[in-house]
């Protein structure tokens, strides 16, 4: 983080890119953080070593084993009451990849709105009231 800037009191910190004075009060920087995303589309993490262990794996997702997640994210959705959006959510991407060895791209929102009201059709779930 401070590779990027130089602090010049308690309050007020100098980006060493664009040389603009940034407020930092406290000990907090996202202000910084959020300078050098939006301004100068930096991505910088809050802890570079988690980052690392979340590298996402490069092989894609195999057919039949994407369909077999996709029947199991609508049980979720349904059975949990997940919220149908959850697994477009850079987090869950991150972790389905992490688990499964796979490059998970997610699943949208729209896409399982429409194979949750087929599956309700054929009565493969039992709606929750
Ligand atoms: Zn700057």
């Amino acid at each position: 983080m401070w590779k990027f800037f130089a602090k010049i009191n308690e309050t007020t910190a100098k980006c060493k890119i664009c040389g603009n004075e940034l407020s930092c009060k406290g000990s907090s920087t996202s202000g910084l953080r959020r300078h050098l995303e939006c301004v100068h589309k930096k991505k910088v993490s809050l802890n570079p070593k988690i980052d690392f262990a979340l590298k996402r794996p490069k092989n894609s997702f195999p057919k039949d084993k994407f369909k077999i997640l996709e029947d199991e994210a609508m049980r979720a959705i349904v059975k949990d009451g997940l919220a149908i959006g959850a697994f477009e959510k850079e987090g869950m991407k991150r972790f389905v990849s992490l688990a499964t060895g796979y490059e998970f791209e997610g699943f949208s929102r729209r896409q399982l709105k429409r194979k949750l009201n087929r599956a309700f059709r054929e009565k493969k779930y039992e709606p929750i009231l």
